[in-house]
């Protein structure tokens, strides 16, 4: 589970999150959405550190997010992350993209890392692409492997950060039949993203921020068919 309660976070003079108050449950499916620069992708990596809030309490899975080194430790393995840019390694061939963080955080046995990324791999319906290099791949395939290289630590949470929104309008569909497979294996789940059709088919909760703040939130259906506020009516006006 994650929990946040009263997060503050500023840039400089820019105050980016306002108490921010969200708990996910284990299991759960959130989806964040809201206007560009209201503060979504600061939220969720302040959720694996990847940013530091200055006010206010996060913990994962009943750690508290600190400077102390193992919670920082304990968090980056629970958490998987995948990126609107894929970031793979661009030397390394899918298959150790996969096994590199198994291998050197997790100490796993070479044989045993490689069997655990190509079930991964197959489950994200690319074990043919294992000896290839990242820049061989289609934008989709590069970020199922994102997906299956995150899974491949075993986090107990997975965050996404516009994981489509790089990608070429046919490869949007298997990026989130990817999602929607993780999301019926019961992972725990952060997505920014505008595919409304995503929220409605997996989310348990839709997110709205606008400037810093959670606005409303709610079902999807609910959310996008009787928003409460001016500012979620706008946005979805925009975005629908
Ligand atoms: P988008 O939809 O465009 O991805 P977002 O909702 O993810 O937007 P954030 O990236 O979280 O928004 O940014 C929130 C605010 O913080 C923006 O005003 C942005 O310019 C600012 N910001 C983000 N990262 C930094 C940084 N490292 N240093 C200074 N300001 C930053
Ligand atoms: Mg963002």
């Amino acid at each position: 589970a994650i929990v946040l309660e009263g997060v503050n976070k500023w840039f400089g003079a820019l105050h980016v999150l306002r108490d921010v108050n969200l708990s996910v449950a284990t299991g759960e499916r959130v989806v964040v959405c809201g206007p560009s620069g209201s503060g979504k992708s600061t939220l969720i990596r302040c959720i694996n550190r990847l940013e530091t809030h200055q006010e206010g309490k996060i913990l994962v899975d009943g750690i508290e997010l600190s400077d102390d080194l193992r919670s920082l430790d304990a968090i980056r393995r629970e958490v998987g992350m995948v990126f609107q840019s894929f970031n793979l390694f661009p030397h390394l061939t899918i298959l150790e993209n996969c096994t590199l963080a198994p291998i050197w955080v997790r100490r796993m046995p070479k044989k045993e890392a490689e069997e655990l990324a190509m079930e991964y791999l197959t489950r994200v319906r690319i074990p043919e692409q294992a000896k290839k290099y990242p820049g061989q791949l289609s934008g989709g395939q590069q970020q199922r492997v994102a997906i299956a290289r995150a899974l491949c630590m075993k986090p107990k949470i997975m965050l996404f950060d516009e994981p489509t929104s790089a990608l070429d309008p046919e490869m949007i569909k298997e990026v989130l039949d990817t999602m929607v497979m993780l999301a019926s294996t019961g992972m725990t789940m952060i997505c920014v993203t505008h595919e409304m059709g995503f929220a409605r088919q997996v989310a348990d909760r839709v997110v709205f921020m606008d400037r810093g703040e959670i606005v409303e939130s709610g079902e999807p259906e609910s959310l996008f068919s009787d928003p409460k506020t001016d500012r979620l009516k706008l946005f979805l006006s925009q975005i629908l």
